[in-house]
């Protein structure tokens, strides 16, 4: 952990990936046509074309000092300290980092954090979001896997927010392997490596049950897949799986111009307030095992798609009778409470 004292911990337990590969260096954001963009226009910083990152005008194009709030990063303030770190941003990191001020106080505002709680954000990366959290919340917990930015970012935090000192903890770590953490968060608040942005949630969800509400900033297929409820096209694993912990709903998206490199589709971003589990006499386990199994084979009946889960195709349709679940029902019309009941009703295997 690096805290303002420039301690550190290193808490990744399953070890680092090598050095970022070389990856798209600062792109045109021309494409970015889809998606809500009035935050960059109205910061005058990400989508102001030429290059885009070039073209930064510094600390948030001077909106934060109007708006009497504090600086944030902008393209410039990015490209900067890329460049101090000799940083190429990867693809296999998601790492394509937030220049725009605007977008970042969206996100803030969206999330709802209190002034006393602990956010934890996955992925700080060169610190954009992270300023806009010390702002909002009294306590922020960066988990960032690339050991430079790691590196980087108390001291980006101590020359932005002189005031903030002692209340960032940075964890050098793989988000979707940490389970523990120097305090305990209640709020999770973070812009997603796109790559693991399902398993990242599903995993802090499970090992930290002091999350009770969050927002993260995912690609938009997945914001919707991570929002969607039984009956849906896009219904899903994600969906269901999600719904187990806690109750996600869309809450916005984003455009392409506000990050650096510029992705090449839309972001969205997903809110959750932690629920209770349902009520089952099946472990989390259980339950999740008969969804894969569910949705592994999602165009056939549950009698048919569970047939493998159960031992065979009439001990799947036992469950599912005794479980009150129609077994020439599919997979997609279930809720998470109707998995748990299947869950239920497995037999053990004959001995
Ligand atoms: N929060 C920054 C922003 O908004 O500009 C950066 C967001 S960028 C989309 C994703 C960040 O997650 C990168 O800093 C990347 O290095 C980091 N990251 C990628 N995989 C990670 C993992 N498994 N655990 C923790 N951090 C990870």
């Amino acid at each position: 952990m690096y805290g303002y004292d420039g301690t550190v911990t290193d808490a990744n337990a399953s070890g680092l990936p090598g050095q970022p590969q070389s990856d798209p260096g600062p792109g045109p954001a021309a494409d970015d046509a889809a998606g809500e963009r009035p935050s960059a226009r109205d910061a005058g910083t990400a989508a102001t074309g030429a290059g885009n990152f070039a073209a930064g005008s510094g600390n948030d194009g001077g909106t934060g000092a109007q708006r009497g709030t504090l600086p944030l990063l902008g393209a410039a303030d990015i490209r900067r300290l890329a460049e101090e770190l000799d940083v190429r941003p990867t693809k296999t990191l998601g790492q394509n980092f937030v220049i725009d001020g605007n977008t970042i106080r969206r996100i803030v505002a969206a999330a709802h954090v209190e002034p006393d709680e602990t956010v934890l954000e996955v992925g700080p990366g060169l610190g954009s979001l992270t300023l806009g959290l010390l702002d909002a919340a009294a306590h922020v917990v960066a988990v960032e896997i690339d050991p430079k930015l790691a590196a980087k970012l108390p001291d980006t935090a101590r020359n932005y927010r002189p005031d903030a000192d002692g209340r960032l903890d940075v964890v050098l770590a793989d988000a979707m392997r940490v389970t523990e953490l120097p305090r305990e968060p209640s709020a999770l608040v973070a812009n997603l490596p796109y790559n693991v942005a399902v398993p990242v949630v599903l995993h802090l969800l499970e090992h930290f049950p002091s999350l009770r509400h969050g927002l993260v900033m995912v690609q938009d297929e997945v914001a919707d897949r991570l929002a969607a409820g039984p009956g849906s096209k896009i219904y899903g694993v994600p969906s269901v799986k999600a719904a187990w912990y806690s109750q996600m709903r869309k809450a916005g998206v984003i455009g392409m111009n506000v990050f650096w490199p510029a992705p090449k589709i839309a972001s969205g971003l997903v809110g959750f307030t932690r629920r209770e589990p349902p009520v089952t006499r099946a472990t989390r386990q259980e339950v999740f095992a008969v969804v894969d199994a569910a949705f592994a084979q999602r165009r056939k009946t549950l009698r048919a798609a569970l047939a493998g889960w159960a031992g065979s195709a009439a001990a799947a349709e036992e469950a599912l009778r005794a479980a009150n679940v129609d077994p020439r029902a599919r997979g997609e019309v279930l809720d998470v409470e109707a998995f748990a009941r299947i869950a239920e009703y497995k037999r053990p295997p004959v001995a």
